[in-house]
């Protein structure tokens, strides 16, 4: 048994994030358990598949790079890329880990989180037992897609289980999705010449109304579309609400939507229709309060509103309509966290004027700011 002050499940961006702003408060001790390798989620991509959000080494001139975790590196120098493969960003990830020597363990699945009465949490890991004091939830969507969206989707592929788009068999394939990874498999898939119904709700790439990039398709994205468009291996079927899949025979499943109209095809459907709500913190469904739209209620501070002292990270944080499912979201709430937990040890918060003023900028939402002049 292990005593820590802090853990933080998950070694992607949002726990090797995370790791870094603990790092810079003095005689905390913190460790990172992740089940797999760091970056895992990124490994599993497919290959061809890019960051959509822009890397460039902004940080000489007081920006970070969109995309880093630790401000101080950019993902675009580490690389020489602009648009980073998953390969090239866990690689991104190892190196910040590594330079900034984080105490991970990998290969150290967390099986269960215990509260206990008096505070803190016993947890249960593949390798052992450990008891912190606080537990910060880092476990992402990637490795948790959802594989139920609609009777007889066992019949399809998820986005999530595809290695390698070349790897598939001929074609023509149907895609099930209008947004990034629906629209990613449609795009490879037709520059390899296969013939693609992307069947959708909606065109994410054409709301003039919506703002926030998160409900948007994003320009990369939108530009990797206009260059097939007119392919004639693309055809684009809008109002697309997809309500069941059946097998019709050895050769032939079939889609069907809402409207009554549906599609053969003989290759297994492509399911680009995400991940299921709340990702990995599903892990420990328990210890946190869901609202009605199945989303997870956070304290200002990103605390479990019914299990003090766990704090989630990463993709799933939502405050009203503020959704911070981008890394350059997300990573804005890493040093409000470890504010809470130094202030609630009792720790030098000196180190916090240089985080909470610096290249994040200030904990992404106005209210930190109250009485501050940045
Ligand atoms: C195709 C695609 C493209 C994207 N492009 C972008 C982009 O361009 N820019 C951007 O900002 N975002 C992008 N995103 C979103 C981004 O990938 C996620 O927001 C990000 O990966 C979330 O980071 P994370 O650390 O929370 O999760 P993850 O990267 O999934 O890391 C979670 C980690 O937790 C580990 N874990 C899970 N359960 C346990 C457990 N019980 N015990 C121990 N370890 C555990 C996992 O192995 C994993 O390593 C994209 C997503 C997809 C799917």
């Amino acid at each position: 048994m292990q005593f820590l002050d802090v853990v933080i499940v998950g070694a992607g961006p949002a726990g090797i994030g995370m790791a870094i702003e603990l790092g810079k408060v003095p005689g905390l001790e913190f460790g990172i358990l992740e089940r797999d390798r760091i970056g895992e989620s990124f490994r599993r991509w497919p290959a061809q598949t890019r960051l959509i959000t822009p890397s460039f080494n902004s940080s000489p001139f007081g920006l970070a790079d969109l995309n880093a975790v630790d401000a101080t590196t950019s993902p675009a120098n580490f690389a020489g890329a602009e648009h980073l493969s998953g390969q090239q960003y866990a690689n991104y990830l190892n190196f910040v880990a590594e330079s900034a020597h984080l105490p991970i363990v990998c290969g150290c699945k967390v099986l269960e989180v215990n509260p206990d009465p008096e505070g803190g949490f016993h947890l249960v890991t593949e390798l052992g037992e450990l008891f912190t004091q606080f537990l910060i939830w880092a476990c992402g969507e990637y490795q948790f897609p959802d594989l139920h969206p609609f009777p007889g989707a066992h019949w399809c592929r998820h986005y999530a289980h595809i290695e390698d788009w070349q790897v598939l068999e001929n074609g023509p394939f149907i895609v099930i999705g209008g947004y990034e990874s629906g629209l990613d498999s449609a795009i490879n898939l037709v520059k390899l010449g296969y013939k693609v119904r992307l069947l959708v709700r909606k065109p994410t790439w054409d709301m003039p109304d919506i703002q926030d990039p998160s409900q948007i398709l994003s320009p990369f994205t939108r530009e990797r579309l206009r260059e097939i468009e007119s392919n004639d291996l693309l055809e684009i079927v809008f109002d697309a609400n997809v309500v069941e899949v059946t097998r019709e025979n050895d050769n032939v499943y079939r889609v069907h939507t809402a409207d009554g109209r549906y599609w053969d095809v003989s290759q297994m459907p492509i399911l680009g229709t995400g991940f299921v709500k709340g990702g990995g913190a599903r892990q420990i469904r328990d210890l946190w309060e869901w609202n009605n739209e199945d989303h997870i209620v956070l304290s200002d501070v990103d605390e479990s509103t019914n299990t003090p002292g766990l704090f989630l990270v990463g993709p799933q944080v939502r405050h009203d309509n503020r959704i911070y499912c981008f890394i350059y979201k997300f990573r804005q709430r890493f040093a409000l966290i470890a504010l809470q937990i130094t202030q609630r040890l009792q720790l030098d918060v000196e180190w916090l004027e240089s985080s909470k003023h610096g290249a994040w900028g200030p904990f992404g939402n106005s209210e930190c700011c109250e009485g501050c002049e940045c």
